[in-house]
């Protein structure tokens, strides 16, 4: 364990994260990681509405000792709708909104970290901020500290979604495949893994306006965290190490306890069941033969692909279990219209007790982690891949947003845990297709699907060790989380 304690008083760290749950629920999980092991002190830093949530997820589970900052912000005078402070209520359009508002808040940080200054007669430690918010770095600098990003998602996806930033390499080819830098010669991306606004950019619009310098700020900061494991990501890492010629931390898998809480789960968000509802109807269940579905925390699919996902699980016959939300298009928090899917599909599966269908929000670790789980077709958001490879659950890959494509990359051609059913919400999906995918990916005794289980619990026990490894915490992220601290604790600035 890094010594902190002795002659050093208790130091502080300044946390700031990007308002989005995927983002809020890692930072959370890094926070009590560092206090735990070091007993340092920590702040998080942010808006009023997301301090409200962080003080929720927190209560779920108590002896949580995170000081939380509230850092004043005004949705309004940033051209974003009254108390909207979070992507959770945010259409995707808009999202470039919450991002560029983000840099209204260095004023107030700013004053936070004088006050820390002042109160404690020295500035604090460092401020870990997130990789898209590369303004922290001017206060940070303003006060002669370290300023490091922390990557909530993997090595390999960062890399991916920051070399496309910097260096647009599809607008410089005429074929849909290209290279992208830092990467081997001999790997190709595909436009159709492009998220829509970073296949428009060209540098002046909107989204490259704010992620290209952001990014460059961050590329310039002084070391990264990453929510990773060496040992499940040593192409990623070793390209991402080599991109950014800075030290890379890796502290994963960063997971939030499973929640004592009944309703509420790890993420302070209201379940769509009790999830013991939820539990009672997996225990039923054979063990391995459940296909969980979610599309994680701000992403949906289409409503014709809605109907053939529906149709294709009915025809597989397998049981399910999917976190459901009004289609894309429509307000993913609102009213859940019955003829979005098939004609009594909802009854059928209900009598049947074929299927469980989760309005909104699901308990997604207590479901990841019960035996009767096979597999999991997921977004591919990085918490949702690292929740279920730490169960050694094999993923179906349907990603829609952010770096998700990339992940699903690594996942079926450098892990081979995975299988991509398709790609965004403008994708034609059929019903045949995503039975045979389910049924390839869910019968498990040989074959592709035997080899890709085999995989997931390999990486299950790589993810395991990084924490606890022969009965104690010395795994490889526990010994990057100590390198880490007594790196920024023997220097005042590493660079
Ligand atoms: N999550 C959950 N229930 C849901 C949807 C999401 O508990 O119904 C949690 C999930 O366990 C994960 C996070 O929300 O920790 C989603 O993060 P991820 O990186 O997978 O995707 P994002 O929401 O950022 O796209």
């Amino acid at each position: 364990m890094a010594d902190t304690r002795k002659g050093e008083g208790h130091h502080h760290i300044v946390m700031v994260p990007f308002t989005a749950h995927g983002h809020l629920i890692p930072f959370l999980s890094l926070a009590r990681q560092i206090h735990e092991r070091t007993n340092l002190t920590i702040t998080i830093a942010t808006t009023p509405l997301n301090i409200q949530y962080l003080h929720s997820a927190i209560s779920s589970s108590p002896n949580t000792n995170i000081n939380l900052a509230e850092l004043p912000f005004n949705s309004t005078q940033n051209d974003l709708p009254p108390n909207i402070e979070n992507t959770e209520k945010l259409p995707l359009p808009h999202i470039i909104k919450l991002f560029q508002a983000s840099k209204s808040l260095e004023t107030p940080l700013h004053s936070l970290i004088s006050q820390i200054t002042q109160q404690e007669g020295r500035p604090p430690l460092c401020i870990i901020s997130d990789v898209f918010l590369g303004w922290v770095s001017n206060v940070a600098t303003s006060f002669g500290i370290n300023n490091i990003s922390f990557t909530t998602c993997g090595a390999y996806g960062t890399l991916a979604y920051i070399s496309m930033w910097t260096n647009l390499p599809h607008r410089k080819v005429e074929s849909e495949n290209f290279w992208v830098p830092g990467f081997p010669k001999n790997y190709t991306f595909h436009v159709s893994q492009l998220h829509k606004h970073i296949r428009e950019a060209d540098g002046s619009d909107s989204w490259s306006r704010f992620f290209i310098p952001q990014i460059a700020l961050s590329m310039n900061s002084n070391g990264w965290i990453c929510n990773t494991v060496e040992e499940i990501e040593p192409l990623g890492l070793k390209l991402l190490r080599n991109y950014l010629q800075l030290p890379v931390w890796t502290v994963g898998p960063l997971q939030p306890p499973t929640s004592q809480n009944s309703s509420k789960n790890h993420a302070g968000k209201e379940s769509g069941i009790p999830i013991e509802t939820c539990i009672e109807w997996l225990d039923s269940k054979d063990q391995s033969s459940v296909l969980y579905i979610c599309f994680g925390s701000q992403n949906t699919i289409s409503a014709t692909q809605m109907m053939a996902l529906a149709e294709g699980l009915e025809e597989s016959e397998k049981p399910f279990i999917w976190v459901i939300r009004p289609p894309f298009g429509f307000d993913m928090n609102g009213e859940f219209i019955e003829t979005w899917l098939p004609k009594g599909f909802e009854k059928r599966i209900r009598e049947s007790k074929k299927g469980l269908l989760v309005h909104k929000w699901g308990p997604q670790l207590e479901i990841l982690s019960h035996k009767s789980i096979s597999a999991f077709m997921s977004h591919c958001g990085w918490n949702s891949v690292l929740e279920s490879l730490s169960h050694g659950v094999p993923i179906i890959g349907w990603p829609l947003a952010a770096e998700q494509a990339y992940n699903v990359k690594m996942l079926v051609e450098e892990m081979g845990v995975s299988l991509e059913l398709t790609r965004g919400v403008d994708s034609v999906v059929s019903k045949e297709n995503v039975k045979k995918v389910i049924e390839v990916v869910m019968d498990q005794e040989l074959g592709k699907g035997k080899e890709m289980k085999d995989k997931a619990n390999q990486i299950a026990v790589h993810l395991k060790e990084a924490i606890v490894e022969n009965g104690e915490e010395k795994g490889s992220s526990v010994k990057s989380l100590d390198d880490f601290v007594s790196t920024i604790l023997s220097s005042k600035a590493i660079i």
